[in-house]
């Protein structure tokens, strides 16, 4: 079978070089004892699990965690080593998967742990604990549920973990209740040594890691700032180290054609030219994970260095712009959603804020279909 070529239609161009840096700044945050435990759910936020994993793995990255036991067992069949930790909730009849793959799994409470112990196989798990945020994790008030999760015969609890939920925010309101969470989570921490335990305890993520690394901790649960960006533009004024951004998105000019006075294009005739235009139709859609949200001049992508807006309505695998005062452009030209262009950048950030939503958002909705491959060293020596 002839192999599909990597920049075939609308593809991601990753740069490890800019992964390599982020684990380098990262890493020289972290408190004393805390190892990166990077975030790879959600095919590792858009950029390619396998791809992301195996590269972190080469740069000394020996535990990961993901949000489902199906991103689990694709990491080991691709030869993903170390810890995976599986946070979110794995359903019984996928037990069998946790030993067969080594993954870890989260505990998301108390009835939880005794169904997992029921499944009888020994499995390795952390208990998830709830200081705050009330979304998984056995409250941590519960210390004797809590004592008997770490006694049950067929877990094998290595680790305990919390998560803030407002580790982002600067407002006082928000400091004093993530500083109540870290109280509680050290309270039940060093009750639990007096009683003998102490699994490997976490409590940062990204913001943690960077706004409260004095929290401390055996692992920092990465991931938004692994990719080189913060959730929201405004945040990267207080964050202490310099991040790059680790993927660009491209697509191909389909074709380039006229759209003579009167005439509209695509979808529900949300475009009609005033005057005469020339128009690009691109090889990628809101399927591909460009939201529809920016259709009709609420977006735009670069070519050749320039900014051609995106004109009517955003269709599932294709996307029309206007190419009118950009000369020159072909069949095949590889036009940017994210990423540079000659001086130009769209950034995660520009998108996210047109579609009203966080960079988190954007990038881990990127669509199967783009295909993923490392940036050519050509282009990354082009833009330096
Ligand atoms: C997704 C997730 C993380 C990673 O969060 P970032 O903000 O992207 O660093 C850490 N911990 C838990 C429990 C998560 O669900």
């Amino acid at each position: 079978m002839a192999e599909l070529a990597s920049h075939g239609r609308a593809w991601i161009e990753l740069s490890m070089d800019n992964l390599r840096h982020n684990v380098e700044a990262l890493r020289a945050l972290l408190p004393p004892g805390c190892e990166l435990m990077p975030a790879v759910k959600a095919n590792a936020y858009g950029h390619g699990a396998v791809p992301i994993a195996r590269a972190l793995n080469e740069m000394g990255v020996q535990a990961f965690c993901v949000a489902a036991a199906s991103e689990g067992v694709a990491l080991r069949e691709n030869g993903i080593q170390g810890e995976i930790l599986i946070l979110g909730y794995t359903c019984p009849e996928n037990f069998a998967l946790l030993p067969q793959y080594d993954l870890t799994q989260a505990v998301v409470d108390y009835d939880y742990a005794k169904l997992l112990n029921a499944f009888g196989q020994r499995v390795k798990a952390h208990i998830a604990v709830d200081t705050g945020m009330h979304r998984l994790g056995e409250r941590y008030a519960h210390f004797d549920r809590i004592l008997a999760m770490l006694q049950m015969e067929h877990l094998d609890v290595t680790g305990i973990f919390t998560h803030l939920s407002a580790s982002d925010s600067e407002s006082p309101e928000d400091r004093a209740f993530t500083a109540g969470q870290a109280a509680a989570w050290r309270g039940l921490i060093s009750r639990l040594g007096r009683y003998g335990y102490a699994p490997r305890a976490h409590i940062l993520s990204s913001y943690g890691l960077l706004n409260y690394p004095e929290y401390g901790g055996a692992y920092a649960r990465v991931g938004i700032a692994l990719y080189g960006v913060l959730s929201e533009r405004a945040d990267l004024a207080r964050c202490p180290v310099e991040l790059r951004p680790v993927l660009s998105v491209h697509a191909r000019v389909a074709l380039v054609r006229t759209l003579f006075p009167g005439e509209s294009v695509g979808y529900g005739l949300a475009y009609r030219a005033a005057q005469r235009r020339r128009i690009a139709i691109l090889t990628i859609g809101y399927a591909d994970g460009l939201p529809r949200s920016l259709s009709c001049g609420r977006g735009s992508v670069l070519l050749h260095g320039r900014e051609a807006p995106i004109i009517g309505r955003i269709c599932m695998d294709q996307t029309l712009i206007d190419v009118t005062d950009i000369p020159d452009v072909q069949s095949g030209d590889d036009a940017v959603v994210i990423g540079q262009s000659g001086e130009r950048e769209i950034s995660a950030y520009t998108l996210a804020e047109a579609a009203g939503t966080i960079t988190n958002e954007i990038l881990s909705r990127l669509g199967a279909r783009l295909s993923r491959s490392e940036e050519p060293a050509a282009r990354i020596a082009s833009l330096q």
